[in-house]
């Protein structure tokens, strides 16, 4: 059996476009264009890199984005003045701290200090809270675990009853996507470093997602036949027979994997294009709520 390939960057741009439409419709409408705010701390490369795209595809389809980068040196009082100063602007609707921040600062009070109206990646405890709780809604989901449970509806499997495990308990994926999973009514099994016996726990997985930062760790035996099978991880394996000196890999080994699972995300072209993009639509969420329109 050879699984149906969940194509991220495909769904993605589809909704992307989906997007791009609600922000006209919204121009037409009346109201301001909506608008990111990325808050970028310190010369971290790759958080750079990640700001650039997010400020690009904000670009690309309609919204306003706005950067603001505070050298490394930033005081806690000064992240959180910035952080102030954009709750109270009235053409910011969402507002995106990039992670990690440098060591000196408290990343969990700056997190707080967000107005959960603008928490367009989801990582307020209010948000998260509610996300916990039965009967409450966030106002904004986390973008990653949002990505992958829309990359699962895309497959049409139905959720509600299923035997879901993930792979990794981190407040950015792992954990909000397990609750995730739980609102949506499947039985969900979470594992971490501590676990026993990983194998046999992932073949009774009708939906696994693995978000462990272990290149290839998920074996074709730990796999259900026809599962769905989720892969957030993003590794770098060095590889001397390659040009740049390293090949991509997720947490699942893809080649083998595919040959028992039912549908499979592949890295890349899986979760990652799905993350923007949930936080575009976060965004445009955003605005709305702000506009009084949800
Ligand atoms: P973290 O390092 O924060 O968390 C990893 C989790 O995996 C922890 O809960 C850890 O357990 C668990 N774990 C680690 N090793 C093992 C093991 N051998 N067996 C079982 N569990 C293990 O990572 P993140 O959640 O931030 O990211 C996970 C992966 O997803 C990374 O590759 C990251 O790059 C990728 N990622 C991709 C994104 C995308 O947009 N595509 C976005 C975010 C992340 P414990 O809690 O016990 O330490």
């Amino acid at each position: 059996m050879t699984a149906q390939i969940i194509d991220g960057k495909a769904i993605s741009e589809k909704l992307l476009c989906e997007i791009a439409a609600d922000v006209e419709a919204m121009i037409k409408e009346g109201l301001p264009r909506p608008g990111l705010a990325a808050v970028l701390v310190g010369d971290n490369p790759a958080s750079q890199q990640y700001v650039n795209m997010k400020r690009k595809t904000c670009g690309k389809n309609g919204l306003e984005s706005y950067g603001y980068v505070l050298p490394k040196s930033a005081t806690q009082a000064e992240v959180e003045a910035l952080v102030k100063e954009l709750n109270s602007d009235p053409k910011v609707n969402g507002i995106l701290v990039q992670l990690p921040l440098p060591d000196h600062l408290d990343d969990e009070k700056i997190l707080n200090s967000i107005s959960i109206e603008k928490d367009v990646d989801g990582f307020h405890p209010i948000n998260i809270g509610r996300l916990a709780q039965k009967g409450r809604e966030p106002l904004f989901v986390p973008c990653t675990p949002d990505g992958c449970i829309y990359l699962i509806d895309q497959t049409g499997f139905q959720l509600r009853g299923a035997n879901a495990v993930v792979l990794g308990r981190s407040n950015i994926v792992g954990m909000p996507v397990a609750l995730l999973l739980v609102k949506r009514d499947a039985t969900v099994t979470i594992c971490h470093s501590r676990s026993k016996d990983l194998p046999s726990i992932c073949r009774s997985a009708d939906v696994l997602i693995a978000a462990v930062g272990r290149p290839e760790m998920v074996k074709a035996d730990w796999i259900k036949p026809g599962a769905v099978v989720i892969d957030v991880g993003t590794n770098r394996v060095d590889d001397p027979t390659t040009e740049k000196g390293y090949r991509l890999a997720g947490d699942v080994a893809f080649n083998e994997a595919k040959e028992v699972a039912g549908w499979i995300s592949p890295y890349p072209g899986g979760v990652g294009p799905m993350t923007i993009t949930m936080l575009l639509r976060n965004t445009v969420r955003a605005a709305k709520i702000q506009a009084h329109k949800l």
